[in-house]
């Protein structure tokens, strides 16, 4: 189990922020040892952050915090976009698991934003677009892009009465950041 108990909302951040530091510098990772892995089989999950990212390859959510077994409860899809599955996963991870953050993580060179930009997609890759297009439609630069659609991920988890009223209760705190492909740094809105 972890070595430091992160019980608050402060707690999470930093743990999440002082991570993403420790990352950058290539110092540290979380642990994955072999002993840690029955412990949790036995005493369950207590992740300290739900975090929902893209499925982009280079955007690891375990490694870019130097997070371990058991510390975050990660939602990926291609460009964060958020349906019903995801929610449900998002308000399990707070309601049932503890988390103190949601974190909304989107990255640069992110492929689905630029492929909403161009409109390209069909099948049920369309689906994603479809979520993503709306809300860049008029907008030309990428990185405006690549916000908005963070923005947007942050408006569909509010949608969530429950996540809304844990968060205006102040039990949960949600976030949201891009993550640098190239320097490894995330940066927090
Ligand atoms: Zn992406």
């Amino acid at each position: 189990m972890r070595k430091i108990a992160i019980n608050t909302i402060e707690e999470a951040l930093q743990a999440l922020i002082q991570g993403n530091k420790a990352f950058v510098a290539a110092q540290k990772s979380g642990s994955v040892l072999k002993e840690i892995k029955p412990i949790f089989a036995v005493d369950g999950q207590q992740p300290y952050a739900v975090v929902v990212t893209c499925s982009d390859s280079r955007v690891p959510a375990e490694y870019i915090f130097s997070a371990g077994i058991g510390d975050l409860f990660v939602i990926r899809t291609a460009g964060h976009v958020i349906g019903e599955f995801e929610l449900g996963s998002i308000e399990y991870g707070v309601k049932y698991l503890g988390a103190k953050v949601v974190l909304v993580l989107g990255h640069n060179h992110c492929g689905a934003v630029r492929a909403a930009m161009g409109s390209h997609g069909h099948d049920y890759v369309k689906k994603i677009l479809d979520e993503i297009i709306p809300v860049i439609t008029g907008e030309e630069d990428v990185e405006i892009c690549e916000k908005l659609n963070i923005e947007n991920s942050v408006r569909r988890i509010m949608a969530s009465d429950l996540i809304k009223n844990e968060a205006d209760a102040g039990r949960l705190h949600i976030a949201a950041a891009k993550y640098d492909i190239e320097s490894g740094t995330v940066e927090f809105f």
